[in-house]
């Protein structure tokens, strides 16, 4: 089935055609500045040269017509009609605790996207835009949405509940949800299929390493806790987001530099993580290069407090599973960085790991799935890239064949 995956922001849409057959993408690209003046649209066929064109767009309809457009053009594109199109797949960052899988976009289920706006009001309000421009353009294809936060619905009570008054839980819904559920979810996938026992007595750590970042303790194949919590700012320390801190830290802020909580909320979101440490970065490559090349200090205390994040979670998260089988590094950091993996695992051999520096070191882009731990070590870890687009599409296929 091709399965359109839409990723809709406020001023734009961003989008895959996705062969689930092949599992190829056969074609992407985004449409920017939607509502605003100067719009752009860019799209990519594989072994084509890209393709770039101004268009005013007033709305997400007009992008997604131009998107249609583009698929089905006889020079530009890669199918021949709408029909060839069996779903579209919207990535919904939030779910609430209304929604534990994909599902297919209908009323009532919409009318819950809108409960969770409040949850995360920057993403869910473009979503729905999305949403609607799709069923409006494409009416007669199925839509569905899958939730960043649905695979680590399988978390237990004592690692989703924050202790704060428990009718905050109940009236706000404030609890742990955790993100980058596709992503999570393809590679602890793919790694049980690497390891050489049942899939439910594995026990692995997965690290999604990138702008944003999140780390999972993934236990027989289900999440049974998360490093972000009732929204992506908690856990680790990322691009500009401070992650997990001292809670007091923000009132005491509040009250020291007179913000607001619009101020406070942008000073952890935005001027927070390895931007805020190194004063200068927010990119891991920028920071790493005034690491090695000038040793300049506070981009270097900015990687080593990354690192020994990633280190201190796979402690608790081996000792959350009673045990550890894998550990594995995705995304942009992930990926295309060695230190960040050999520096978390430094003396964890205690733990079974015994780290392959020359593998690790030796890897080259564009990356594959590889082993960067030594045949003798008793746990395995891994690289693996990351595909939530197969993710989503493989759901939408799903829920669709499953109507
Ligand atoms: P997002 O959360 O926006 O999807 P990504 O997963 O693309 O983020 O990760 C972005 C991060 O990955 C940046 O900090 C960047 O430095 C790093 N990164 C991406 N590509 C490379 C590369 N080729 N070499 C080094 N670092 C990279």
């Amino acid at each position: 089935m091709n399965v359109l995956i839409v990723n809709a922001g406020s001023s734009s849409l961003k989008y895959q055609l996705f062969d689930t057959a092949s599992k190829s993408v056969l074609a992407k690209g985004g449409c920017e500045r939607i509502g605003i003046e100067g719009g752009k649209v860019e799209h990519k066929v594989p072994g084509r040269e890209p393709y770039e064109f101004a268009s005013e767009m007033a709305t997400h309809e007009d992008a997604i017509r131009n998107v249609i457009a583009l698929l089905t053009d006889a020079e530009r594109g890669c199918i021949s009609s709408m029909k060839e199109i069996g779903a579209v797949g919207h990535r919904v960052v939030h779910g609430g605790p209304y929604f534990t899988s994909s599902v297919l976009a209908d009323e009532d289920v919409l009318a819950k996207v809108e409960k969770c706006r409040d949850l995360a009001p920057l993403h869910i309000g473009p979503s729905l835009t999305g949403i609607h421009a799709c069923m409006d353009v494409m009416k007669d294809v199925p839509q569905v949405l899958v939730f960043d936060t649905a695979f680590h619905a399988t978390m237990p009570e004592e690692a989703y509940l924050y202790p704060i008054p428990y009718e905050y839980f109940e009236k706000y819904h404030i609890r742990r949800y955790g993100f980058h559920g596709s992503s999570h979810k393809y590679v602890s996938r793919e790694m049980i299929k690497l390891l050489d026992k049942p899939a439910e007595e594995t026990k692995i750590v997965t690290c999604h390493l990138g702008n944003g970042s999140s780390i999972a303790a993934v236990k027989g194949g289900k999440v049974i806790d998360t490093t972000m919590g009732f929204t992506p700012l908690d856990g680790l320390i990322m691009g500009t987001r401070s992650g997990a801190i001292d809670p007091a830290i923000v009132t005491f802020l509040m009250e020291k530099e007179n913000l607001s909580p619009a101020e406070m909320n942008a000073v952890l979101n935005k001027k927070s993580g390895l931007l805020g440490v190194s004063e200068k970065y927010s990119d891991f490559r920028d920071c790493r290069m005034a690491m090695d090349n000038e040793k300049d200090p506070k981009a270097t205390a900015a990687i080593r407090v990354l690192a020994y994040q990633v280190k201190k979670y796979i402690g608790a998260y081996a000792a959350a599973m009673g045990g550890l089988d894998a550990v594995v590094f995705t995304a942009g950091i992930g990926e295309n960085n060695n230190i960040i993996r050999a520096m978390p695992l430094e003396g964890l051999e205690y733990l079974g790991i015994d780290f392959d520096h020359e593998a690790n070191d030796a890897i080259r882009r564009p990356v594959s799935t590889t082993c960067i731990s030594k045949p003798s070590s008793r746990v395995k870890v891994y690289l693996i890239p990351t595909n939530e687009e197969l993710i989503i599409a493989e759901d939408t296929e799903r829920v669709v064949s499953e109507r």
